[in-house]
């Protein structure tokens, strides 16, 4: 094995890492030795020189990311069997024999026991999204070995890195790791979308909504529906397959609409009920003089890290309060949050509050989170970012 830098932990922080937690802080290293830099592979050791896992190291609040707790080669191999865990187990849940649905999650990071590394499947396009600089050097591996487990499955990699690392200087590289395509077009649970991976949010869709979607789709018989932070009309789709009478999307940003607008018409021959607004979601409430029977929120994540936790709470019951005030009595509310440092108890306080302060009462009906091939690494809770409250409004 050869000698790889190494982190030591001060006395006493080896704890959370001997109960498989996968982040290092900055806070709980003593020294490093073998001076390591971005991206490298390092091993950490406890203050009494224990050997505790193997991780990248990469500056910053976050110091190792740890993908093993075996002392074990770093090799090809070893890539090989955790993308293939990662895969057999999407397989063994039923993904890839779907004939509704061709668009999910091939690896999750943390969830997979990959951290910094997300890998997502449009029926065959595969967009790869690394978090850390360790994980995008192997990112040509990575293409190797998901070309070599798909086989006749996969038209094309594509590295959409670029909006979540700075890789100014890896620019001029090749954004296809594997073919080259213009689209691709997906279908979940029959309804069809385009994803454009190239120029869209995260990898090109929020997969991570299929289940919430479908459950939508349930209470959407003759409603009035507003679908608030629609992105590429993920709901809105959902709310007419479901019957809606009038769907109202709405998103801060152009390029979604016209990505919803697009999804919409791939899906209905009739656009009569459908309009789009392409605005600030509280100014669309202040200025809406409509009552809806459906709300859905889904706003980005309000809160990227601990320190702008107080003002998420407060922007997640603000955002609440105006969907309340524009719901019909009996009407159905959808809302979500996406911050991972949102707790699940944090965001029913600021919805709770969202109610009292708007004098309603509020019947909790469903608790929604992410789905299967999002899954959450037990040992790892943060992994649990999506939460959705279903509330029926008297
Ligand atoms: N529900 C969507 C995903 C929503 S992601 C789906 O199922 O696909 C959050 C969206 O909120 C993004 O598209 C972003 O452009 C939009 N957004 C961000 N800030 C906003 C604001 N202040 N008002 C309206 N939309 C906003």
């Amino acid at each position: 094995m050869k000698n790889l830098p190494r982190v030591i932990l001060k006395s006493g922080r080896d704890r959370s890492i001997k109960r498989y937690h996968l982040w290092v802080f900055s806070g709980a290293i003593k020294k490093n030795e073998g001076h390591p830099r971005d991206g490298d592979i390092v091993e950490v050791y406890s203050n009494s020189e224990e050997y505790l896992a193997t991780g990248h190291f990469q500056n910053g609040s976050i110091m190792v990311r740890i993908f093993s707790f075996i002392q074990t080669n770093i090799d090809i191999e070893f890539w090989r069997s955790k993308l293939e865990k990662g895969i057999n187990f999407r397989k063994k849940i039923g993904m890839f024999n779907s004939t509704e649905t061709n668009v999910f999650r091939l690896i999750h990071g943390e969830g997979d026991q990959l951290p910094g590394l997300i890998v997502d499947y449009y029926n065959g396009v595969v967009v790869l999204q690394c978090h850390s600089v360790g994980m995008y050097k192997h990112r040509v591996l990575f293409a190797e070995v998901i070309k070599e487990l798909l086989g006749n499955e996969l038209k094309a990699i594509y590295d959409k890195s670029e909006s979540t690392l700075n890789t100014a200087e890896n620019d001029k590289l090749p954004k296809f790791l594997v073919g080259d395509v213009e689209t691709a077009f997906v279908s979940e649970y029959g309804n069809k979308f385009e994803i454009d991976f190239r120029k869209g949010q995260k990898t090109g869709f929020f997969i991570d909504q299929r289940e919430s979607r479908k459950l939508l789709e349930e209470y959407c018989q003759n409603k009035k529906v507003a679908n608030v932070f629609s992105y590429s009309g993920g709901f809105s789709v959902y709310a007419a397959r479901g019957g809606a009478t009038l769907i109202d999307s709405v998103d801060v940003s152009g390029k979604a609409i016209d990505l919803a607008r697009k999804n919409m018409r791939l899906n209905f021959e009739d656009q009569e009920m459908h309009r789009y607004y392409s605005q600030d979601a509280f100014d669309f409430f202040r200025d809406s003089s409509e009552k809806y029977d459906v709300i859905v929120l889904d706003p980005p994540a309000f809160a990227k890290h601990r320190q702008a936790l107080t003002n998420a709470i407060k922007a997640y019951r603000r955002i609440n309060e105006a969907a309340l005030m524009n719901i019909a009595s009996g009407g159905i509310l959808f809302t979500f949050s996406c911050s991972q440092v949102v707790t699940k108890d944090d965001f029913r306080t600021a919805v709770f509050s969202a109610a009292a302060n708007t004098g309603k009462n509020v019947r909790i009906i469903h608790q929604l989170t992410q789905p299967e091939d999002h899954p959450i690494n037990i040992y790892h809770p943060e992994g649990e970012y999506l939460k959705g409250l279903v509330l029926f409004v008297e």
